[in-house]
């Protein structure tokens, strides 16, 4: 997030964006390197081959075979409609479980500094700057 900006965790953007995203491989690289399974495991990726198969069988060798990465899916290979990582805490507050290797995309949510106007009427950090 931009400093300056008055994200409040209120946690909209984690609950009404935080699935069906499409990932990036910079994503899994420390994933794989922590063997980080917990987060693979809702990960669904399809390869150049056009195969499609779980995060947790995927390895560094085949970081060039990668055609899409999509977030998040369950234990069954079903789309989730809710990130598996969202959590609120007993005072309302959103926590990230995965905060500190979190997706590009939502390490780079920063509505407010974006022309799509979608966000602006849900997120409370954009509200000032709508039209
Ligand atoms: S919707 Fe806006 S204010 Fe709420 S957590 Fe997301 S970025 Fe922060
Ligand atoms: S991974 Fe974290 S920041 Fe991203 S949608 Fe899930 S809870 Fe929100």
């Amino acid at each position: 997030m931009t400093a300056g900006q008055g994200c409040i965790q209120c946690g909209v953007c984690c609950e009404r964006w935080g699935w069906n995203q499409k990932g990036v491989v910079d994503d899994l690289i420390p994933w794989i390197a922590h063997n980080r399974k917990d987060i693979l495991q809702h990960v669904r990726i399809r390869y150049s081959d056009g195969r499609k198969a779980s995060g947790t069988g995927v390895s560094g060798a085949d970081l060039d075979h990668i055609t899409r990465i999509y977030y998040w899916q369950d234990h069954k290979g079903k789309a989730m409609r809710k990130c598996p990582f969202f959590s609120r805490s007993d005072d309302g507050k959103a926590w990230c479980g995965i905060h500190a290797v979190k997706p590009r995309v939502c390490r780079e949510f920063t509505p407010w500094n974006w022309k799509n106007l979608e966000y602006y009427g849900s997120c409370p950090a954009c509200r000032e700057k709508a039209p």
